[in-house]
């Protein structure tokens, strides 16, 4: 059978549950650290919201998340990934 159901993850800030392709997914990969969209290791989702990914208690989420420290920077560049990401939706998925 080669049916395409939709994979269904929770944003970690909403709690509500999406295709996989309308959420970023952020990785802590055993070998490159946090990365976007690809890795291996634990991961967690957040969904295109803007409530979701501007909340003030994100870093907070995606640290427990993902049993790691994040670096302050980390905010920055995650805000940018998530806006490109809104812009450019991801079709190679
Ligand atoms: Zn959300």
């Amino acid at each position: 059978m080669t049916k395409q159901a939709p994979v269904l993850r929770l944003c970690i800030s909403c709690r509500k549950t999406y295709d996989r392709k309308h959420l970023l997914k952020i990785t802590k990969d055993h070998k490159q650290g946090i990365v976007f969209q690809n890795g291996m290791g634990r991961s967690a989702y957040i969904c295109k919201s803007k409530k979701c990914y501007s909340d003030s208690k994100i870093k907070k989420k995606l640290q427990k998340a993902l049993k790691t420290f994040l670096k302050p920077e980390f905010i920055d560049i995650f805000e940018k990934e998530i806006t490109s990401f809104n812009d450019y939706p991801n079709k190679g998925i």
